[in-house]
């Protein structure tokens, strides 16, 4: 049984001590990680492999290499983010210098989910330490493997008064929640997300939270059709479907409906072969619970390619299906698994009309040559980021804060927003004492006047 609250406190201390706010401290804290997930890179893919069957171009792309990755842009970056920034001052406030000072929080709790689940820890933990914290680090409960690796790397190689995991399920995430963190951040279900933020409450603790959603491909009668079928087979077939940002259904032009849904089918055969079950490059569903929820929604329309399955491998075939309805269950839920649904639209009008209208997604896609078009999309309604013409890609851009909006989340990270993130910006203003106009004093008789008049000059 794990001693929370006495962990809490150990990480308190460590961090009142005062050595984490050194940004040396910081860089070599991230260096250390760095070399700790480099040398153990076999045994992460090994474990990915065994918990998801993830191939290990796809583990070493979408967990190691981006989480390396962005450690080495914050470390290049950090020293200059850390600084005071100096902002500018209104001459009413004058003589006076401004400044933002980011300053670390304390203790951070970060909850990871089962997806990508050494990225989705690792990666927040990169912006914490980056920002001066301490972490405790809950994986999920259904990656054990990644999740013992994960275990073992931070044991090595840091104290754990400053970064410790606690592993367990929702109840080890309830009892993590009831204590004082300075900031929990979350990734996993909004189910899961509004309890997180129910907890948090209670202490007024900051929370991130990184959801889920289903997120639209759209692809308009101009796109290159080609180019559409190759990335969104991709983005929705990569660790077979279940990513947080995988395009969960697809809207496309009546007109070019069929010609896109024929790439699509020859596209999936060209990545995964005639029987994707024996391609070493196609992952595995999660558990059987998880199997047997996807399985359900192929009633919801008709298989156009795949439908294959093996409950005893957790094996689901990269699967399109047509005729599917807005009202049915498949569209309801975020599927997270190989499974895209297909609907049409036949006015690109109807295509802000139909997304609007529905829960705010993590990312929205949408693929045309017209960028006046593309303009509308981008800037129409609300969801968490996307791309034009392409799935899935721009939470690999360092320089892009990630994250979502409404019922996809709260709170950006990645690059400098990670910094942010895990950071309270304090604002100073420093003042001169070589001038100080009397109009702001009481007795404010005959002052106002005086007031207005400056208010209209400055
Ligand atoms: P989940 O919400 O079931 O679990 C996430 C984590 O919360 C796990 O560690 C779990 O043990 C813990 N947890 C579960 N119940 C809890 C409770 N009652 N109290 C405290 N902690 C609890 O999510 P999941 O199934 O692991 O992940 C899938 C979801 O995550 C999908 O909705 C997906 O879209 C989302 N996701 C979002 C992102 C993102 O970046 N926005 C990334 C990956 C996954």
């Amino acid at each position: 049984m794990h001693d929370i609250a006495a962990q809490i406190t150990r990480q308190r201390v460590f961090f009142w001590s005062g050595k984490t706010h050194k940004v040396t401290f910081r860089i070599d804290a991230l260096q250390k990680l760095k070399r700790a997930i480099v040398a153990n890179e076999q045994k992460i893919c090994a474990a990915l492999a065994e918990d998801l069957g993830k191939p290990e171009l796809e583990a070493f792309v979408s967990e190691i290499a981006l989480v390396t990755r962005e450690i080495d842009f914050i470390c290049r970056n950090l020293r200059r983010w850390a600084k005071p920034q100096r902002v500018r001052t209104s001459l009413l406030n004058a003589p006076a210098r401004g400044s933002v000072r980011c300053e670390p929080l304390g203790v951070a709790l970060i909850i990871g989910p089962w997806n990508y689940p050494f990225q989705l820890l690792i990666s927040p933990l990169a912006g914490a330490l980056a920002a001066g914290n301490c972490a405790l680090l809950k994986p999920s409960e259904l990656t054990v493997h990644t999740a013992a690796v994960v275990s073992r790397i931070i044991a090595e190689t840091f104290v754990p008064e400053h970064v410790c995991v606690m592993q367990g399920g929702p109840e080890l995430g309830q009892a993590l929640l009831n204590e004082q963190f300075d900031i929990v951040f979350f990734t996993g279900s909004t189910r899961v997300g509004k309890l997180v933020m129910q907890a948090a409450a209670r202490h007024l603790t900051p929370v991130i939270l990184e959801l889920g959603g289903k997120s639209p491909a759209i692809v308009d009668a101009d796109a290159d059709l080609d180019m559409a079928a190759r990335r969104i087979v991709w983005g929705k077939f990569f660790n077979a479907g279940q990513t947080c940002v995988a395009p969960d259904y697809l809207l496309v032009h009546d007109k070019v409906k069929q010609a896109l849904l024929d790439r699509m089918t020859a596209r999936i055969s060209e990545c995964y072969g005639p029987d994707p079950q024996q391609s070493p490059d196609y992952a595995r569903i999660i558990n059987t619970a998880h199997f047997d929820r996807l399985a359900g929604y192929l009633a919801d329309g008709t298989i156009v390619a795949g439908g294959g399955m093996d409950r005893d491998a957790r094996y689901l075939a990269p699967t399109i299906l047509d005729g599917v309805s807005w009202e049915s269950s498949l569209m309801q839920e975020e599927i997270f698994g190989p499974i895209l649904p297909v609907l049409g639209f036949n006015d690109h009008d109807d295509v802000l009309e139909l997304t609007s209208r529905r829960p705010t997604p993590l990312a929205l896609y949408y693929f045309s040559q017209d960028a006046e078009k593309q303009r509308r999309v981008m800037n129409a309604g609300a969801f968490g980021g996307g791309c034009v013409n392409d799935t899935v890609i721009h939470l690999t851009e360092h320089h892009l804060p990630f994250g979502g909006v409404g019922s996809s989340g709260q709170g950006r990270y990645h690059g400098r927003a990670s910094f942010e993130a895990f950071s309270h910006c304090k604002s100073v203003l420093k003042r001169g004492t070589w001038l100080d106009l009397p109009l702001r004093y009481p007795p404010y008789a005959g002052k106002l006047n005086w007031l207005k008049a400056l208010f209209r000059w400055l």
